[in-house]
């Protein structure tokens, strides 16, 4: 079984010491990973900031191209990542699934590519003229999730190399060789030392956010990871962009013409089976339409063909790791002793990957720990409610706020109910619908900061303002 590299000033590093990482399909190993050190952390940490003023000096056109040949490199090598993304993570190679992983990956390159964070000049007078400049901060720690590995890696990445910074990357310890792979590949067309990885578990994650020359992090994860990284940036204060899970709410409308709408919703819900920060993971829907849109939901995922995401015509694959699969049987076995409907699924499937099918489940409400707990799973509680107001109060009863949908006819009444949700951003007739220019990000224990557009750039550099004043004309 070949073992897999990290790369530390534009080299690839191979260790003795390695850990296996496998298909959720299968349970089979698909290769190994060399394990990084503490040593390897300060020596990746080391060639960032010893590339940092270099790439940082360089200009903004110079940058421009060298990320649209990183989109170019990502675009050639799409097959190839593609597949390590379904090998390791799960996500089939159709649908929504790694090409489409891979789309996104280029896609999110090019944009911050185009943009530009020009001076301000945010105040003038006779006397003075005040200019704010953006600055890199200077070394940023990513540290990835296995949800979305190289898509969330290259949120992460892209906005801070293009605005001068350099990065050490540390991938999630479930999906680390794509990760590894896909930087290997960019790194052929950066300098050495602008783009480096680091491999391994939590450990290797706090070293990293504790070392005295990263000066901010970027995370994607769990909130207690998050709680962690805010304690341990307490000496080197680091900036922090948080980006933790969500418990979204969707709110369908009284009498809203669901069918039209039921595609949207499903995937909305159970994109990468549910295993993705911003879906809509419980349904709220009135008492009048709550047995049509069962139906549509459970008609839907009938459809829908799981299993090994190599084989053709599969569009839902298996749960990521064992933890999260045991996290969710947990939750619905939980849900059904206190009395939980399960209009579909509701158990494993068997056999030897994470399989487990679309869950749809009734007779459940607040209080219950299937609505209150972030499930990050292919399990969706409805929720029946009278009145929408009622909606509203249950939907912001949470301790996160990443994101949460409004579907309706009437898009007024719509943008009404989507301005009471406390969530970062709430979609009208979609769910998680992201994109490449719109800021996104969370409140409450979603964690604090945003990505993506121009709000992204700006996360990952710092305001310097140059205060001019002017002669005295005489
Ligand atoms: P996790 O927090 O366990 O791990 C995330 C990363 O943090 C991994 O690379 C891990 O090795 C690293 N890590 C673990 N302990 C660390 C420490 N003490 N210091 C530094 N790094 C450490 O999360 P996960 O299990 O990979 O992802 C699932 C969770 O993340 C879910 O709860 C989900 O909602 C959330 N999530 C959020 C988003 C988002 O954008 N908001 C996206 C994906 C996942």
């Amino acid at each position: 079984m070949k073992t897999y590299a990290f790369t530390i000033n534009g080299k690839s590093i191979s260790t003795e010491k390695t850990f296996d990482v496998k298909n959720p399909a299968t349970g089979d190993s698909i290769g190994s990973a060399s394990m990084s050190n503490k040593n390897h952390v300060s020596q990746a940490v080391a060639a960032a900031k010893a590339a940092q003023p270099s790439w940082a000096a360089k200009s903004d056109e110079e940058r421009k191209s060298t990320m649209n040949k990183v989109a170019d490199i990502l675009a050639e090598n799409t097959a190839y990542l593609a597949k390590w993304i379904t090998e390791e993570q799960g996500k089939p190679m159709a649908g929504p699934g790694s090409m489409f992983e891979m789309q996104a990956c280029v896609g999110w390159t090019q944009v911050p590519a185009s943009l530009d964070l020009p001076v301000e000049v945010i105040f003038e007078d006779d006397t003075r003229k005040d200019e704010l400049h953006r600055k890199p901060i200077g070394v940023i720690g990513a540290i990835a999730p296995w949800n979305w590995p190289l898509m969330i890696a290259i949120w992460q990445i892209i906005p801070a190399i293009r605005t001068g910074n350099t990065v050490v990357l540390k991938p999630s310890e479930y999906t680390t060789i794509g990760t590894l792979e896909m930087v290997r590949l960019i790194n052929t067309v950066l300098p050495p030392g602008v783009l480096n990885t680091v491999s391994g578990g939590g450990d290797i994650g706090a070293s990293l956010v504790e070392h005295k020359d990263v000066d901010k992090i970027m995370f994607t994860g769990s909130v207690s990871t998050a709680r962690k990284i805010i304690e341990s940036s307490k000496d080197n204060m680091a900036r922090l962009t948080l980006e933790c899970g969500g418990n979204d709410a969707a709110i369908i409308l009284p009498g809203t013409d669901i069918k039209s709408k039921a595609e949207d919703l499903f995937w909305g819900a159970f994109i990468n089976m549910g295993q993705t920060c911003a879906c809509a993971k419980r349904l709220y829907v009135h008492e009048n339409d709550h047995d049509a849109v069962v139906d549509v939901l459970s008609e839907l995922a009938s459809q829908m063909p799981m299993g090994n995401g190599m084989e053709d015509g599969i569009v839902l694959g298996p749960i990521q790791n064992k933890m999260q699969f045991d996290k969710i049987n947990d939750l619905v076995e939980d849900a059904k002793s206190k009395g939980a409907k399960v209009f579909c699924g509701g158990s494993p499937l068997g056999g030897s990957g994470y399989f487990y099918p679309i869950t749809l489940l009734g007779n459940v409400d607040n209080g219950h720990r299937i609505v209150d707990e972030e499930q990050f799973g292919p399990v969706l509680p409805i929720i029946k409610y009278k009145l929408v107001e009622e909606a509203i109060q249950k939907a912001n009863d949470t301790k996160t706020g990443l994101g949460g949908s409004v579907w309706g006819d009437d898009l007024d009444q719509a943008a009404e109910v989507a301005s009471k949700i406390q969530a970062g951003t709430v979609w009208i007739n979609q769910h998680g619908a992201i994109h490449p220019m719109v800021p996104f990000g969370g409140i409450k224990e979603s964690g604090y900061g945003v990505e993506f557009g121009i709000e992204g750039l700006k996360a990952v550099t710092r305001p310097q303002v140059i205060s001019i004043k002017k002669p005295v004309l005489v």
